[in-house]
């Protein structure tokens, strides 16, 4: 271990965290890249109505990076001394930067959203189903009207995808017209369904699948869910959830440390905590 009294803290807050993978990406980053010494990544539970104590906590200790999750990415907004007008948009902070004592929020969940897919496909003009409406898919709905998709909004509670369509763009359906989906060009869940333990839940029926879609699943644990499972029986071309995780974390690794994230090392920690490491 190389930590020392000069290392600094970077850390994921969020309100459970104990399943959090990101001190296992970053610190495996860390330590490829020769800077475990200079920084170490930790977890810590903090809840909502302690968040303003714990931002003047990041001041006062002088952490130098801190990744929001559930339930903090839009209550830690109102705390940054500044924030990227993107994240603005988006109406999320998942990214702190303390700046010599200046706190500026960023959204990497965009990054994480995108870059998975820009990786196999062109966005312009594809037709994409974004099932769920909650705080992961507002980085999907941003992102993809941006790059010129033509979007459709599913959500259980159709309000919600109506509130996304209203301000990002595209149209809100609700599960009743599901069937669209089959002659759209990706497919993305931005749902919980299928998360641990539920493995063989999926929030698309498997007959809407077909070998022209590209279909990308948010969660990443279980590793092939049963929606990427049913995608890969049908010939789809899938996304895994960590791809998400990865794209996200890299670009907080170069905001928190200024070096170039070792995307393959933090993919191999990741798998390899997930058991699905394939060589
Ligand atoms: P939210 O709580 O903000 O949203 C949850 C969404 O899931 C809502 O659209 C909700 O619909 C829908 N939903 C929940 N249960 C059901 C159900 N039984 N049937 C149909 N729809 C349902 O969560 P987040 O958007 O923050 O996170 C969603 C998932 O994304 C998480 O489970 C997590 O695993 C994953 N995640 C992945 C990340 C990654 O890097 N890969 C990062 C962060 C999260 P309704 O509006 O009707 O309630």
């Amino acid at each position: 271990m190389n930590i020392s009294a000069k290392t600094k803290i970077c850390m994921v807050i969020g309100d459970p965290i104990e399943h959090s993978l990101s001190p296992i990406m970053h610190n495996a980053g860390y330590e490829k890249v020769g800077i475990d010494s200079e920084f170490v990544f930790l977890a810590c539970n903090v809840i909502v109505d302690q968040i303003a104590d714990f931002v003047a906590g990041i001041k006062a200790m002088k952490i130098r990076g801190v990744s929001c999750t559930l339930p903090h990415k839009m209550e830690v907004m109102k705390y940054m001394d500044d924030i990227d007008e993107i994240a603005k948009k988006i109406g999320a902070v998942n990214t702190i930067v303390n700046d010599r004592g200046v706190l500026k929020g960023y959204n990497t969940d965009l990054i994480g959203a995108i870059a998975p897919l820009q990786k196999i496909t062109l966005l312009e003009n594809k037709k994409v189903a974004l099932i769920g409406a909650g705080g992961v898919a507002r980085a999907f709905a941003y992102g993809l009207t941006q790059k010129g998709s033509n979007l459709t909004i599913y959500n259980r509670t159709i309000e919600k995808a109506q509130e996304l369509a209203t301000k990002f763009g595209g149209d809100a359906r609700s599960f009743d017209t599901l069937e669209d989906v089959k002659n759209m060009d990706i497919i993305i869940n931005a749902t919980s369904v299928g998360l641990d333990p539920n493995y063989n839940e999926s929030s698309l029926p498997k007959k809407l699948i077909t070998d022209k879609h590209i279909v990308f699943d948010v969660i990443y644990v279980p590793y092939d869910t049963k929606l990427l499972r049913d995608a890969k029986q049908k010939g789809a071309r899938i996304i895994h959830g960590i791809e998400m995780l990865l794209q996200q974390g890299i670009a907080q690794f170069k905001l928190y440390t200024g070096y170039d994230a070792p995307e393959e090392t933090m993919r191999n920690a990741l798998l390899d905590h997930l058991n699905r490491k394939t060589k």
